[in-house]
């Protein structure tokens, strides 16, 4: 408890509204726990309708100013917000742990975050739109204008590098911004809020608040002057938060949902890579990552040989303390994410068989875990089990492979192994899913995709270009010649 009370006192607590640190305006305060030790780090406040109503005002009267401040002038803030975040690195490594419970190995996202900001601040030049002279007598131009106040919900899996992901571009693009970050890992938005105060950005511009889906997110998503509102989350809440949008003033909305990602290996592929990309995949932050490839299709021919390697490959790693740099295994967030895990693992064992792991310690921790032979209607394959639990399945022919992997409501991310780029290219058309690998699979990838989900795994898109699409909206001025 001691190292608990040095941390609050060390981090930022309230919310961070009009470009200054204030109290929940009814003092209310909520525990962040990390999870390995089951302890309270710090006491956050949670921002009421009150603060919302507060923080969507200051977002509203900062707008004009930035608006109208310009690519450059504007690109110059995010530029300084990128070097101070590269620099708060290991700090924020440090309190992204002790809210999620991710090893320290595994983080990468201050890095991430940085790059974005950069990216971003440079990027806002191409938000130009198109004229003509095509109708005679008329000037025709189309032009591309931020929306106003962006509300941005995000998850808990991946704060950081969430919070960069909607902040940079809404920004870039001219928007003002009110962020609310899960109620399960606020710390490292509140600490980007005071590198925000650091880097000087005018106040109103950028507001960090924390709290809980109701009331504090539905109020965002059912404000007036809320004109875009960008979300990551879970298909459910999505549906709300859709549902509330639209029901107050049809605001655009941007979707980052679950997912329930195929990995699809041919009998030409190289079972070694596969296996580790796949194993990895399903490991890393203890599955509860949206892209996790959670069911394996093997061809038939070669399924014996990859399960080996697979299950060779998967019970590697070191399970303990987040903090310690040696352990790549960290236990499930919380008790709700820890019994939601566990009851898919009687699921599993109840519908097929379980090849290694199936077991939970009372640390939270869930074992890398295997099951083979698993109806295709078993909950385990239909649902989205955010841990570390995969279904390794068989197929025979190629049509048959796109069908089981096209057998979900999801459509998030999808990998194929092959040899043969013919057959990957059909695949890659053919695959119902916002991105499809070919020879790797999540935690990989490259930074200038774009990145998002079909089916009830969202809509719209994040990063490069695209991310910028959605803090834009398109007007066009006719003047007559
Ligand atoms: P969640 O849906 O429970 O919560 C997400 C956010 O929504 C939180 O900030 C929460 O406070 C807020 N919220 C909850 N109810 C709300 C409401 N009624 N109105 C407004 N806001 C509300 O999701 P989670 O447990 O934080 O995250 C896990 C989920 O996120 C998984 O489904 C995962 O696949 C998904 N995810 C998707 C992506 C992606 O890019 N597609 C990335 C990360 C996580």
């Amino acid at each position: 408890m001691a190292a608990t009370a040095k941390l609050s006192e060390a981090i930022e607590t309230r919310l961070f509204i009009n470009g200054e640190f204030r109290s929940s305006s009814d003092n209310k305060t909520f525990e962040v726990i990390y999870p390995f030790t089951k302890e309270p780090v710090a006491n956050v406040h949670e921002a009421t309708t009150e603060d919302v109503n507060s923080a969507v005002a200051a977002a509203h009267a900062a707008f004009p100013a930035w608006r109208d401040l310009g690519v450059s002038e504007r690109g110059a803030y995010l530029h300084k917000l990128s070097s101070l975040i590269r620099e708060s690195n290991d700090e924020l490594a440090k309190l992204e742990t002790l809210c999620t419970g991710r090893p320290v190995s595994q983080y990468f996202d201050a890095g991430l975050a940085a790059d974005n900001f950069r990216y971003f601040a440079e990027t806002a030049w191409s938000t130009q739109g198109t004229a003509s002279f095509n109708t005679p007598g008329f000037l025709n131009m189309t032009v591309r204008q931020p929306y106003g106040v962006a509300a941005l919900i995000i998850a808990w899996n991946f704060p950081l590098a969430l919070f960069a992901a909607k902040v940079a571009p809404a920004l870039a693009a001219g928007n003002t911004v009110v962020l609310k970050s899960s109620e399960k890992a606020p710390l490292t938005s509140l600490y980007v809020a005071k590198l925000v105060a650091k880097a000087g950005f005018p106040p109103g511009v950028v507001n960090v608040i924390s709290g809980f889906g109701l009331p504090t997110g539905d109020a965002m998503a059912s404000h007036k002057l809320v004109r875009c509102l960008s979300f990551t989350g879970s298909t459910l809440t999505g549906q709300k938060i859709q549902a509330a949008a639209a029901k107050s003033n049809l605001k655009h909305t941007h979707m980052e949902l679950g997912g329930k990602s195929p990995a699809i290996v041919f009998e030409d592929a190289d079972l070694e890579a596969a296996a580790a990309a796949t194993q990895l995949s399903i490991k890393f932050n203890s599955g509860q990552v949206c892209v996790a490839n959670s069911r394996v299709y093997v061809h038939e021919s070669v399924a014996k040989r990859f399960t080996q390697l697979f299950l060779e490959k998967v019970v590697a790693g070191k399970m303990g303390d987040p903090l310690d740099p040696t352990t790549t295994h960290g236990p499930q967030i919380d008790v709700l994410q820890y019994n939601r895990v566990k009851e898919y693992l009687s699921i599993g064992q109840k519908d097929g068989t379980c090849t290694q792991g199936g077991d939970a310690n009372d640390g939270f921790f869930v074992h890398p875990t295997v099951f083979e032979s698993v109806p295709e209607d078993s909950r385990l394959m239909r649902e989205e089990i955010f841990g570390p639990v995969v279904a390794i399945n068989t197929f025979k022919t190629e049509e048959e492979a796109i069908e089981m992997a096209n057998n979900t409501e999801f459509g998030l991310y999808a990998s194929v192994f092959t040899k043969d780029m013919d057959r990957a290219i059909r695949l890659a058309k053919l695959i119902e899913s916002g991105v499809v690998a070919v020879n790797c699979s999540s935690p990989s990838g490259t930074k200038d995709g774009a990145f998002g989900g079909v089916k009830m795994s969202g809509n719209g898109r994040e990063g490069y270009l695209y991310g910028l699409d959605e803090y834009l909206e398109t007007k066009t001025v006719l003047v007559k010649t």
